[in-house]
């Protein structure tokens, strides 16, 4: 299946590795044109030549935090100068601070509602008018299993994303008379460095191996693995498609089945 996504312009934000830059890998793939951006030149270089090297395609980053609205506004501008009007945003962030609500301040507090919800509100005003101009784009927003099935150390996750599915909504409503769509992606457990390093830390504390905690992590999939980062990537190049134009509004989930509940 053919996609569409030849040429179009795409940022791809937190793409510097893990699941933003298997979604960046899946995108280029397909012969869109991705902004990478990050916080980290290095990773961020490095990634850029590694996908560019492997698909041919046309990638570019810009280094700055998702926490700082001038950095994201750059990302904007120099999205347009670099490749043109944007065609689709997908929104991907760094982790949130893992604790339990006893052990967070109210600095953790204001930087996770910078990085899980302002970031998306600066990104989508900076994008949205070139893509209503235009009569077409795609909003994509990559959050977590945590707005379905919350995860006991992961309350800023529980708590500050949520709000995305309450944007995701408002936009469907107001942009997809305009050629817009709007649509969340709620991704369960993928082998990224997070994952490792979190394997690593939870194997220091109990005294296990690594793979014997990845392997106890993995037991609650019901496909028995964890996922891949581009395997992000397909449902988001799906979205990102022509081929998706009657999927607005929704948050979908992709979890080889680890949440139990029904919808
Ligand atoms: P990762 O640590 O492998 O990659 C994170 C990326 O975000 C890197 O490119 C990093 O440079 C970038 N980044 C971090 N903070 C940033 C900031 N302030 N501004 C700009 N860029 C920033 O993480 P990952 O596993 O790929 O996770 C990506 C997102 O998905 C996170 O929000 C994570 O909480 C969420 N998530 C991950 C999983 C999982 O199993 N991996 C599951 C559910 C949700």
């Amino acid at each position: 299946m053919d996609l569409g996504l030849r040429g179009k312009v795409a940022i791809v934000t937190a793409s510097s590795r893990g699941i933003g830059k298997g979604v960046a890998r899946v995108m280029l793939q397909e012969g869109a044109r991705v902004m990478l951006f990050a916080r980290s030149i290095d990773e961020l270089k490095n990634t850029a030549l590694e996908l560019s090297r492997e698909t041919g395609g046309d990638v570019a980053y810009v280094q700055g935090d998702l926490t700082n609205r001038d950095d994201v506004m750059r990302l904007i501008e120099e999205t347009r100068r670099v490749m043109g009007p944007i065609d689709v945003l997908v929104y991907n962030t760094g982790p949130p601070k893992p604790g339990l609500f006893s052990e967070l301040t109210f600095d953790d507090w204001d930087y996770a509602v910078k990085l899980l919800l302002l970031s998306a509100v600066w990104l989508t005003k900076g994008v949205v008018n070139d893509m209503v101009k235009r009569g077409w784009g795609r909003l994509i927003y990559v959050t977590s299993l945590t707005l379905r099935q919350p995860i006991s150390n992961l309350v800023l996750s529980n708590t500050v994303r949520l709000s995305l599915a309450g944007l995701v909504k408002s936009l469907a409503n107001e942009y997809g008379p305009k050629g817009i769509t709007a649509n969340g992606v709620m991704q369960g457990y993928v082998m990224t460095d997070r994952v490792r390093k979190l394997a690593e830390d939870e194997a220091k504390r109990s005294g296990v191996s690594i793979e014997e905690v990845l392997r106890s992590m993995a037991k609650d999939i019901p496909v028995g693995r964890y996922g891949n980062p581009e395997e992000i990537g397909y449902l988001v190049a799906f979205l990102a498609s022509d081929k998706a134009s009657y999927i607005n509004g929704s948050m979908i989930l992709i979890d080889g089945g680890f949440v139990k509940c029904v919808p």
